[in-house]
């Protein structure tokens, strides 16, 4: 079985964590016979948020009275102490614990540090000193803000979009990270949908041996062929490597992750599908957006005011506007 080490901490987990973001849309029943099956198959290390609506009350229903056996990290998206406070009590009463094992600052514009004024990390500080929290983690989709937070030696986990179609700035930060011996938590594996091969992504991180990939599962079958994974780690041979490649050829350059950072649009335009269009058409089932809902959907990027904000908010430093009409085109052309 492949474990991680996580950073300093003491803490070794199988390299399969769980991602609850999507069991934010399955009933509560589901969700409850995934977490506790994602457990019997190994999986001990559970990342949610306060931001995932009720992810963090599925999990507290699931794991209740057997907390000591896995790791919750979830993560705290307040500007100021008071929010950060609010939150923190939120998601513990959520949780149904007295503690989260790794509390992560989410997405923050900046990497917070003693001193800096807005008394965030000292917060945090303060969270562990009450046994509130046990260790501080930070999540950015941003490298230059991720590459701080590590720089910073303040942080004991680091969560970053890690996949196969990283680039070699992206994976150096990992391969950084573990010089100093910080674990990355890696999100977004299957670059938020886009990678369908799920061996080639898991066989993938297996290359990095201080980055914990968190899969973002939602349904029996997807989590299955993760446990699967637990016992029988895919090896990265010459044939799964052909594959990486010819997957890279199909979606490197600049793509639309679907992380939806640059909501709202005030054209109503629904970005994260809109901007992914091109590749959700051949990398899918398609005819879901080839229906007359999705044609009106993709008319609405004709109604961009141009007001800047998609590409101003974008982590990834898209021209947002440009890469929704490219895919408008595309798509209309795919239609006749
Ligand atoms: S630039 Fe256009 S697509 Fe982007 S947020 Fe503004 S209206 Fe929406
Ligand atoms: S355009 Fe950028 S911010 Fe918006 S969903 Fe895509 S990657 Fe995320």
């Amino acid at each position: 079985m492949s474990t991680v080490k996580i950073s300093d901490t003491g803490i070794e987990v199988n390299k399969n964590g769980f991602g609850a973001l999507p069991i934010q849309r399955i009933s509560a029943d589901e969700a409850v016979g995934l977490l506790r099956r994602a457990y019997d198959g190994g999986i001990t290390y559970f990342d949610t948020a306060r931001a995932y609506s009720d992810s963090e009350t599925k999990l507290g229903m699931a794991f209740e009275g057997m907390r000591e056996k896995i790791y919750i990290a979830t993560k705290c998206f307040a500007s100021d102490t008071e929010g950060f406070w609010n939150q923190l009590r939120k998601s513990l009463a959520e949780l149904r614990t007295d503690y989260v094992d790794f509390y992560q600052f989410h997405n923050p514009e900046r990497a917070y540090e003693p001193g800096d004024c807005t008394g965030m990390y000292e917060a945090a500080l303060e969270a562990k000193r009450q046994g509130l929290i046990r260790h501080i983690g930070f999540t950015n989709h941003r490298l230059a803000v991720a590459k701080l937070a590590l720089e910073s030696g303040l942080y004991e986990i680091i969560q970053y979009p890690v996949s196969f179609l990283s680039s070699e700035a992206e994976l150096d930060f990992v391969r950084d990270a573990g010089e100093k011996n910080i674990t990355i938590i890696g999100m977004k594996s299957l670059a938020g949908g886009l990678i369908t091969n799920a061996r080639a992504a898991y066989g993938f991180a297996s290359r990095f041996p201080n980055l914990l990939p968190i899969w973002g599962v939602q349904r029996a079958g997807e989590l299955e062929e993760f446990l699967e994974y637990v016992k029988n780690p895919p090896e990265l041979d010459e044939a799964l490597l052909r594959e990486i490649e010819e997957d890279k050829a199909q979606l490197g350059g600049d793509f639309c992750r679907g992380c939806g950072y640059c909501l709202p649009c005030p054209a109503g335009i629904d970005i994260p599908t809109c901007a992914r269009m091109s590749l959700l058409l051949r990398r899918a089932p398609n005819a879901w957006y080839l229906s007359e809902e999705w044609a009106e959907n993709m008319g609405k990027i004709e109604a961009c005011v141009a007001c800047g904000h998609c590409a101003q908010c974008c982590p990834y430093s898209l021209d947002t506007p440009a890469l929704l009409r490219a895919n408008l085109a595309d798509y209309r052309n795919f239609k006749r």
